[in-house]
């Protein structure tokens, strides 16, 4: 026997009955980015291996030891995208997009990779929508982009609350004078830090301070805090977007060792997380980062951004379960041979007039207790019936399928549409049955 070959680990198929409402949580953030302004870009998944490494940082475990890297038939260096920003960018620059004083306002919405232990919540293949800002200094764009996530939560019905963190990474400056200090405070408890943490002493020593090890956690409580080394710039913005936030409305806890895993972030960062979804919390993730245009080879052009994991926010719909389904409109029951070819006309004629009908027309050779057993299924409001005798008088039986008060009529061909729009599709039509589960 042949043996069936599966799915690469950590790579998730969509099946039909889950990707309506894939549909609908990607419906929803496309009008939100819309309506903030944005406009999408859409770059290769391939990107030159150099990109990432160059711009994420070494030292991040996306650069470490998560990205899909390979050669080409070429010999080039390749790497399927882990994240959306330094592609941004990217295009940006190879596009003559972000120059100084040009602001641009951009979204994505695609698969990323990283190879990581699956499990719920993380996969090697996960879909990310993205926003980015460039050319605004102000703080009040960070309150924006704040503003646009707390948006999308609203416009997708989330129940439980999602927690917004923020914190400052502020400039380099600030960075550099914690980062001695901070080195040498976890040297002097250098045995008690975890294996992972101690190699990220000298590299990246300020990932240490997201170590999810309880005794280096213990050990970063005391340790010495970037808030404290802000100069007067940096504290500012921050300021000022504590006050954009308190001015909106928007509820914040300020987090200090929220430090975000790649290198590029300056000034404020932060994260929207849930408390329903275990270690894999963080539904959403951003920060300013006005370094990174010019060192990927640009002018000085300050930027800032988040992505939101799409299955994060899937699993949070499925706790409240809740599900989309798409329904048929009509179904189209018929016996094979000419009857058939005419449903199947008539069913052309339908969908030409009214395209966003969903209307099914069955093509097996079953009876027609099977075929109507299968018109219940779909969901369909209205079932077409065709049979030899309608077929010869050019005559259609509708039969109303969700309401039994309404009795079973025969209609001219004339006259279909005219009664299906006026009867009960006015009133019943489901396009998309949303279906909240008790
Ligand atoms: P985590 O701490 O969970 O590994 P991260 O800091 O690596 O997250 P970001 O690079 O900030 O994540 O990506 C932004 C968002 O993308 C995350 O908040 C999360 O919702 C989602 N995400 C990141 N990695 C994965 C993954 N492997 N599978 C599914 N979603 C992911
Ligand atoms: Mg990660």
């Amino acid at each position: 026997m042949v043996e069936c070959i599966q799915a690469i680990r950590g790579m998730n198929d969509v099946l039909p009955t889950d990707s309506a409402l894939w549909r609908h949580v990607e419906a929803i953030m496309r009008q939100t980015v819309y309506a903030f302004g944005y406009d999408e870009i859409r770059t290769p998944i391939l990107e030159k291996t150099e990109l990432f490494k160059r711009n994420i940082g070494a030292a991040t475990d996306i650069v470490e030891k998560e990205m899909y890297v390979f050669e080409d038939r070429n010999g080039d260096s390749l790497a399927l995208r882990p994240e959306g920003t330094a592609s941004a960018v990217r295009l940006g620059l190879e596009h003559g997009l972000l120059t100084p004083g040009n602001v641009q306002r951009w979204w994505y919405m695609g698969p990323m990779y990283r190879h990581e232990r699956p499990q719920k919540g993380r996969y090697r293949q996960f879909y990310q929508l993205g926003a980015e800002a460039f050319g605004v200094m102000n703080a009040d764009i960070d309150v924006e982009m704040i503003l646009l996530s707390q948006t999308l939560w609203h416009n997708l019905s989330l129940k439980t609350p999602l927690t917004l963190q923020i914190n400052t990474l502020g400039t380099a400056p600030a960075r550099a004078a914690h980062k001695k200090d901070l080195v040498a405070y976890l040297n002097k408890h250098h045995e008690a830090l975890d294996e992972d943490s101690q190699r990220r002493l000298h590299t990246n020593p300020l990932r240490i301070l997201d170590s999810k090890n309880e005794e280096t956690q213990a050990i970063v409580a005391d340790a010495p805090k970037l808030m404290d080394y802000l100069d007067d710039e940096a504290q500012l913005h921050f300021q000022k977007v504590c006050e954009g936030l308190q001015a909106l409305g928007v509820p914040y806890e300020v987090n200090p060792s929220l430090v975000r895993g790649l290198d590029y972030y300056t000034h404020t960062v932060f994260e929207w997380v849930s408390t329903e979804l275990g270690a894999q919390a963080t539904v959403c993730a951003g920060g300013r980062y006005d370094s990174l245009v010019e060192q990927m080879g640009g002018k000085s052009v300050p930027g800032v951004g988040f992505s939101v994991g799409i299955e994060r926010v899937l699993l949070l719909l499925q706790l409240q379960q809740e599900n989309i389904i798409d329904t048929a409109d009509i179904y189209m029951v018929s016996t094979p041979g000419e009857a058939r070819l005419y449903a199947l006309q008539l069913a052309g004629t339908i969908r030409k007039a009214k395209p966003h009908w969903r209307v099914v027309t069955d093509c097996g050779d079953a009876g027609f207790k099977n075929q109507f057993k299968k018109a219940d299924k779909s969901g369909a409001s209205v079932a077409l019936i065709i049979g030899e005798e309608e077929y010869q008088r050019k005559k259609v039986s509708l039969k109303y399928l969700r309401d039994e008060s309404l009795a079973q009529t025969e209609v001219a061909e004339s006259d279909l549409l005219e009664t299906l729009s006026k009867s009960i599709l006015k009133n019943q039509l489901r396009r998309v049955y949303r279906k909240i589960q008790e």
